[in-house]
């Protein structure tokens, strides 16, 4: 069983306005953490339920994740001073499983963007990245990544900034002449549908990370429960348990 932990907030920027990026101090959870798994925070007094957060970064005895402030519970967090404390449960999940493969993908839209980094690093920064923002004034984490990929291509949707357009037809075109072994994804619904059908379409290899609403964090509860299908019939899994990261041939969207 996991145990929660106090952990010292030792870092704290605002990266973007409402993009807080956060290093904790943790032995555990840093030697533990995988990439594509998260933390369950306990953001404050006024949230109940924690909030699950995915890990960016880990090593040296420190844990780093960057979120989005949506509603109370993330207000709460990004209220927190350096030097405060915060209670984590984890490292939780099932994360990206990293094998032998040729010539890695990985593509982020978002706050999706967070938990690739440190699989861009697991790869031994051999990746090419492709990652995509609403517009110009959302970029982040640009020069982070150049640093442990391969290529990387930023992409707007509104052509501010980098490629113009969706981030999945720049990946759709770039597999047509640079075949891949893997894909690895995660960000908004509608780009994962993408991804998954031109990884699908290309029998290319696909995990993809989904993001639901979720209460335990630790499999009890069912409230992430998702359709998949596996072994060809249709079954629910909970994304917090057996995933937040899927094949994508078992996931529907
Ligand atoms: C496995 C996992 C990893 C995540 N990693 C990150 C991360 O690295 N960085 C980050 O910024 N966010 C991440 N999220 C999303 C984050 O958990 C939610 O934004 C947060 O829980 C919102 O809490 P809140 O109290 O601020 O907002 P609430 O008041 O609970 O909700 C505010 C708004 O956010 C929407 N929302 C709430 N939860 C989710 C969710 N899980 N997915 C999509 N929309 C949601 C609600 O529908 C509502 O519109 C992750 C979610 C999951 C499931």
């Amino acid at each position: 069983m996991k145990k929660t932990e106090q952990c010292k907030l030792i870092k704290k920027t605002e990266i973007i306005p409402g993009i807080f990026d956060f290093v904790i101090e943790s032995d555990e959870i840093s030697k533990a953490a995988q990439c594509g798994q998260f933390l369950h925070i306990k953001c404050g007094d006024k949230t109940f339920l924690r909030r699950p957060i995915s890990i960016c970064d880990a090593g040296d005895g420190t844990v780093r994740f960057i979120f989005e402030v949506k509603g109370e519970g993330t207000e709460e967090l990004s209220d927190i001073p350096e030097g405060g404390y915060i209670n984590i449960l984890g490292p939780l999940g099932h994360g990206f499983e990293i094998k032998d493969y040729k010539n890695p993908l990985i593509i982020g839209g978002g706050i999706g963007v967070f938990p690739l980094y440190k699989l861009a690093k697991d790869l031994g920064g051999e990746a090419n990245v492709f990652l995509g923002f609403r517009d110009k004034s959302r970029v982040v984490m640009e020069d982070e990544f150049k640093a442990v990929s391969g290529m990387c291509v930023i992409g707007t949707d509104d052509g501010s900034y980098g490629y113009n357009g969706y981030i999945a037809s720049a990946m759709e075109n770039y597999i047509k002449d640079n075949p891949c072994g893997v894909i690895f994804s995660c960000g908004p619904a509608p780009m994962l549908k993408a991804v998954k059908s031109i990884a699908e379409g290309s029998g290319i290899e696909c995990q993809l990370s989904l993001e639901q609403r979720m209460g335990c964090g630790i499999g009890a509860c069912l409230v992430c429960s998702c359709e998949t299908i596996f072994e060809g019939m249709n079954r629910y899994m909970r994304v917090c348990k057996n995933g937040p990261v899927f094949d994508s041939r078992v996931v529907k969207l």
